[in-house]
């Protein structure tokens, strides 16, 4: 019997593709026992820089370490508030709680999913020392209006841009407008690694030099350590995995953006159901295709009885996590955050996924939403 199940990600069919190209890349990094950093690590960084448009890139062990070495290389420490936004994965706050630094939360345009410009000035005080707007689902947030008010207050931008691989606001990619823009290689992610992985990207060579030593035990040459650092680097064989897979980053994007634009077509009309959108200054990575639809944990539940997988990102908002108690913040603080973590649903989305799985997806969603639009008018 074939299986009709659809997963939410399938990984398998890109490394069955790319078997004999990634055993060769990690074959290399066996034969030069460079494990921890290394030539291959620069070869990625150099890569990387190219593809995104940026002077330096500075691999590190995860998103998360990206996210905080940018933060502590900016000198945010005790006492400094940083703002960013609620629906985004817990790395975010996790990163500047680790540099001792109290996160600060913005409601997002409901629209995007991303931080509400509109509301940033007045979350500013004296203690505010970095601002770090998410490209969440890779859809951009709104930068010439961020960057407005971050120069404004003279205020640095950080870039979470874990899930903006490849995505564009107004033609340039994501990640290149802050201070330093942070990526993670997480297996999941537009462009994944086969363990954990990171890196910050930069045009501040001075800055770039700090974060290389930061990630290194603050050492310039060996044993010779100018600053108190941390073990943050990048894996040899992870940079090894990189490589292969970047050549494949823009195709594999433009396959995504193909999905989105599918279900759009198969998915408009359908009732309860809000698409997602691109802002007229996007061109997103459609790292997930997250709709918003009415009663949504109903349709989560049919669609799982129908072995259709699909995702919610996320189900509780950060300042509604038991890990963020002390911040004090109740339901009703951050209304649209909240309101989204109700409805958002995200479909099956990677680039593998055939016409046939999404044309299967989307029908099976639209009979679902319509029966229970049917059910609505009947009570
Ligand atoms: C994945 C992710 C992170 C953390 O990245 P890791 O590599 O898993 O540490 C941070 N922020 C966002 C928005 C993410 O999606």
């Amino acid at each position: 019997m074939i299986s009709t199940g659809i997963p939410f990600v399938d990984l398998s069919v890109q490394h069955r593709a790319l078997r004999g190209e990634l055993e060769a890349a990690i074959a290399e990094v066996i034969d030069a026992s460079a494990f921890a950093g290394g030539p291959m690590v620069a070869r990625f960084e150099e890569e990387f820089g190219a593809f995104c448009g940026s002077r330096q890139v500075i691999g590190v062990g995860s998103g998360t370490e990206a996210l905080w070495l940018s933060l502590l290389a900016l000198g945010i420490g005790v006492g400094d508030e940083v703002i960013t936004v609620s629906n985004s994965f817990i790395a975010t706050a996790e990163a500047i709680s680790f540099a001792s630094a109290t996160p600060v939360f913005v409601d997002v345009d409901a629209s995007t999913c991303t931080m509400d410009p509109t509301l940033l000035a007045r979350a500013i005080t004296p203690r505010t020392k970095a601002i770090i707007p998410v490209h969440l689902f890779g859809h951009p947030a709104d930068m010439d209006s961020i960057l407005k008010i971050s120069r404004q207050y003279n205020i640095p931008v950080i870039e979470d841009a874990c899930q903006g691989h490849g995505a564009k606001y107004r033609g340039r990619y994501a990640g290149t407008f802050g201070a330093t823009g942070c990526f993670s290689f997480y297996p999941g992610k537009n462009l994944g690694s086969m363990g954990d992985a990171g890196a910050i990207v930069t045009d501040d060579a001075e800055l770039a030099d700090k974060l290389r030593r930061m990630r290194n035990h603050g050492q310039t040459t060996k044993y010779r350590h100018v600053n108190i650092g941390w073990n943050a680097r990048m894996d040899g064989i992870q940079a090894a995995v990189l490589r292969v897979k970047l050549r494949h980053l823009g195709a594999w994007n433009d396959a995504r953006r193909r999905h989105a634009a599918a279900y759009r077509l198969h998915l408009t009309g359908a009732p309860g159901i809000l698409l997602p959108t691109a802002a007229s200054y996007a061109d997103p990575a459609w790292h997930l295709y997250c709709i918003r639809v009415r009663e949504r944990d109903a349709v989560l539940q049919a669609m799982t009885d129908a072995d259709i997988v699909c995702g919610i990102h996320y189900p509780v908002p950060i300042h509604l996590q038991e890990a963020y108690g002390a911040l004090g913040l109740r339901r009703g603080s951050l209304p649209v955050t909240e309101r989204l973590s109700e409805e958002l649903l995200s479909l099956p989305l990677y680039p593998e996924l055939t016409r046939v799985q999404l044309e299967r997806v989307a029908k099976t969603l639209r009979k679902i939403v319509t029966h229970l639009a049917v059910q609505r008018k009947c009570v």
